[in-house]
This record gives C-alpha cells, sequence and structure tokens, in this order.
C-alpha cells in the first residue's frame, strides 16, 4: 500500500474549485497543523490564525462581495470546511459558525446597520456568535423565553442563553428572543453588540472536544438595543435562524467529512507502517475491509453533502430536509469513521501523540448541535409524512 494520501474525488467539481480547495488545504497545513494539537491541549482561542483565515476570505464565504465577503457559493464553502476540519474540526467548526452567524447578520441587518458591521464580520476582524439555546428550549427551540420588549426606539432583552459558541471571544451576538405570542412566529432576531451594558458570560465549559474555542452561557439583564437591530422584521426570527442552519448544516457536516477524511488518511498511512505477527497491518483483510467500508461511506457522505449545498445554491424548496439528511448522515458517519481510524491504530490511536483521538472527540458535538440528529429525523419524516414529495 503506498503512503500517499488518500486521493479525493474531484470529478464533480470546477477548477474554481479545486483552487478554493487547494487554497485551503495549504492554509491548514501552514496554520493549523503545527498548533492544533497545542490549542487542543492548553485549550487556546487560535484568534490570529482565524484572521488569517479572514485574509483569505474564509470568514465571510458566502457572504455578498458587496458587504466584503467572497461571493461563494455553499458548495464552495463546504469545499473549504472539508479542508480546514481535516487539520483541525474545532477551529474549522467555530469559523463555520462565525459565517453562518455573519451571513444571517448581512442579509437580514438594515442597509446602515450591515454596512457598518458587515465589512468588519466577513474579513474576521470582528467575529460573531449565534444565540438560540437556552437552558430550557434545545431541540424545542421554538419554546425560548428571552424575552424583547419595545421601549421608544429601542428594544429591552432579559434572559438567557446556553452553550453559546465564542462566547466571551466574539464581537456580534446574533440573538433569537421573544417579541410576541408563544410559538415560532413571537421570536425575532437582533444583532447586539457583545459588550453592551447588561450582558453577562458563563464560565468557560469544560467540554469533550472543541477545546480550540470557548462554549459559554450568555445572560441578559436589561440591555438595550437600538429599534435598528432588529434582523428582518418582528416575528421573522425564528425564519431566520432556521435559514442560517440550513448553511450551518452543511458546514458541520463538511467539518465531519474533514475530520473523517483526515482519520482515513492517518489509518491508511497506519496500516502501511504497523507490523504485527510479522505483517503490516494492510496486509490483515480484516482491516482492508474495514478501510473499504470508512472510505465508501466518506464518499457517500460527501456526495450527500455536495448534492444538499446544490440544492441550498439552487433554492430548491426542498433544500431543507436535504440539508438536514446530509447532516445526520454525514456527522455520523464521520464520528463512526474517526472511531474506527481509532481503533486500527490500536493503543497509539488512544493517546494524544497521535491526532486520531482529537479528531474523533472533536467531530462527536456535531451529531448534537444545530440540531441534534435525532431533529434531523424529525425534518426529514415531517417532509416524508406531510408533502409526499419524492426526495430525488
Ligand atoms: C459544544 C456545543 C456548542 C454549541 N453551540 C451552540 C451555539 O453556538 N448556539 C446555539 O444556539 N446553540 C449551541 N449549542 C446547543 C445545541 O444546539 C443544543 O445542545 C442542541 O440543539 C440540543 O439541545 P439540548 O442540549 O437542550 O438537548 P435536548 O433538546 O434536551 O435533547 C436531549 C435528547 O433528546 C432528544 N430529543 C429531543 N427532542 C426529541 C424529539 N422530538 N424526538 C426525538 N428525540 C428528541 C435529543 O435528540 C437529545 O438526544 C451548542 C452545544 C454544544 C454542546
Amino acid at each position: 500500500m503506498d503512503m500517499h494520501a488518500f486521493p479525493t474525488p474531484t470529478t464533480d467539481l470546477g477548477e474554481d474549485q479545486l483552487a478554493y480547495r487547494k487554497a485551503a488545504r495549504d492554509f491548514a497545513q501552514a496554520e493549523f497543523a503545527p498548533y492544533a494539537a497545542h490549542w487542543d491541549t492548553d485549550s487556546e482561542f487560535p484568534r490570529e490564525a482565524i484572521a488569517k483565515a479572514g485574509e483569505l476570505g474564509f470568514c465571510g464565504l458566502y457572504v455578498d462581495e458587496a458587504v466584503g465577503g467572497a461571493g461563494l457559493t455553499r458548495l464552495d464553502a463546504a469545499i473549504v470546511f472539508e479542508e480546514l476540519a481535516a487539520i483541525d474540526p474545532s477551529t474549522a467548526a467555530f469559523i463555520s459558525i462565525h459565517n453562518m452567524a455573519t451571513w444571517m447578520f448581512t442579509a437580514h441587518a438594515q442597509p446602515s446597520l450591515r454596512d457598518a458591521w458587515g465589512p468588519a464580520l466577513a474579513s474576521g476582524e470582528k467575529l460573531a456568535s449565534y444565540c438560540l439555546t437556552e437552558p430550557g428550549a434545545g431541540s424545542d427551540a421554538a419554546s425560548l423565553k428571552t424575552r424583547a420588549e419595545r421601549d421608544g426606539d429601542s428594544y429591552v432583552l432579559n434572559g438567557s442563553k446556553a452553550f453559546i459558541s465564542g462566547a466571551g471571544v466574539t464581537d456580534v451576538l446574533v440573538v433569537m428572543a421573544r417579541t410576541g405570542q408563544d410559538g415560532a412566529g413571537g421570536i425575532s432576531a437582533f444583532a447586539v453588540s457583545a459588550d453592551a451594558q447588561g450582558i453577562g458570560y458563563g464560565r468557560k465549559e469544560d467540554k469533550l472536544g472543541w477545546h480550540s474555542q470557548p462554549t459559554r452561557s450568555v445572560s441578559f439583564d436589561g440591555v438595550r438595543v437600538s429599534a435598528d437591530h432588529l434582523l428582518g422584521k418582528e416575528g421573522e426570527g425564528f425564519r431566520i435562524a432556521m435559514k442560517g442552519l440550513d448553511g450551518g448544516r452543511l458546514n458541520i457536516s463538511a467539518c465531519s467529512l474533514g475530520a473523517a477524511q483526515g482519520a482515513l488518511d492517518a489509518a491508511r498511512r497506519y496500516m502501511g507502517e504497523r507490523r504485527q505477527f510479522g505483517k503490516k497491518l494492510a496486509e490483515f483483510q480484516g482491516l482492508q475491509f474495514k478501510l473499504a467500508d470508512m472510505a465508501t461511506q466518506l464518499v457517500a457522505a460527501r456526495q450527500m453533502v455536495h448534492t444538499a449545498a446544490r440544492k441550498l445554491d439552487a433554492r430548491s424548496s426542498d433544500a431543507t430536509v436535504w440539508c438536514a439528511m446530509a447532516k445526520r448522515f454525514a456527522t455520523d458517519a464521520g464520528f463512526a469513521i474517526c472511531n474506527e481510524a481509532l481503533q486500527i491504530h490500536g493503543g497509539y490511536g488512544y493517546i494524544r501523540e497521535y491526532p486520531i483521538e482529537r479528531l474523533m472527540r472533536d467531530c462527536r458535538v456535531h451529531q448534537i448541535l444545530e440540531g441534534t440528529n435525532e431533529i434531523m429525523r424529525v425534518i426529514i419524516a415531517r417532509h416524508l409524512l406531510n408533502t409526499h414529495e419524492e426526495l430525488r
């Protein structure tokens, strides 16, 4: 077995996409690979590396060029996130969430606010968090209780958010809060300056993975937000949040593809090096079959993510269900592939000298956040049972 990296299929990608992939791969090799293990061990937020990613356009990948974004497609973005995540899923996923929140902001903010904050967000000079989940409202996000009461030219926010990625190091919070009745239709979205008076941050959560980015609760105690910081119109916040998540789910799926590719490459190399019973591991058919299944799962997952991305790019009416299917499939496959790669490494896979255990820990949460994989099944089943449309 040769020692080269497992080739990523290129047939369905255009020249530009191959160029983005190479740029992201080279960047991740230069700026993530030497430091990713240290960021993980020391829970260090790599602000400088993220700024450099911003210089390449990676912080506003599918944000309009008019606002300083790269103006790329969701498919292009998935290709970039996969490459970043092959080296560091945690940092790649942080950048992906920043992209999601930045897109929500630039696509829905009033022009004056969009022009004031958008370019700095799209360039990565400023960073954004997405604030939907609450202590009592996780999967049932439409039951959120954080309130925004209109008071003259402003809204006053009270309540709290849980598990907010990047909280404490980001500059802008995209906050979903209730301005009206119970349920999804009573929710509005706001762009809130992260240092506004009345905002409090909880302790940094101690997590299984994603150590290079902080996760914190955020509280709002009488936080006054100018009315022109409303994103879209009153009552549109849940719809905006879900539109953001269509792309976010693709991004997170792409991060799982990257982690899986990184793990598969490592397992393949290791099978060519490690000897037991007088043979290379690569000579055991049991392990060959394992590797074959891992590659098959990964290629299928990648096709699914790319198909869903094309649906979103084409604004297909069924894009949401495709994004849910891709998220369910790719994040489950990604974790399973990393786990198998760890097994192929034996005891060495379990220790930190090899990157496998970090890749596995980092992509575990992809099955949970941006809607758990059970909730992805709820979305898929609802589509099947309510629309009776075929999914092709
Ligand atoms: C590291 C990390 C980072 C995060 N970052 C962010 C962020 O930046 N912004 C943000 O807003 N949120 C974020 N989240 C929150 C994340 O989106 C939620 O954790 C997730 O949506 C699940 O909510 P929950 O944890 O309250 O679980 P629950 O909703 O309490 O679910 C518990 C279990 O029940 C299952 N379940 C619930 N309802 C159903 C149902 N109807 N049918 C079948 N099974 C069901 C779930 O799938 C899960 O297995 C983050 C979470 C983590 C761990």
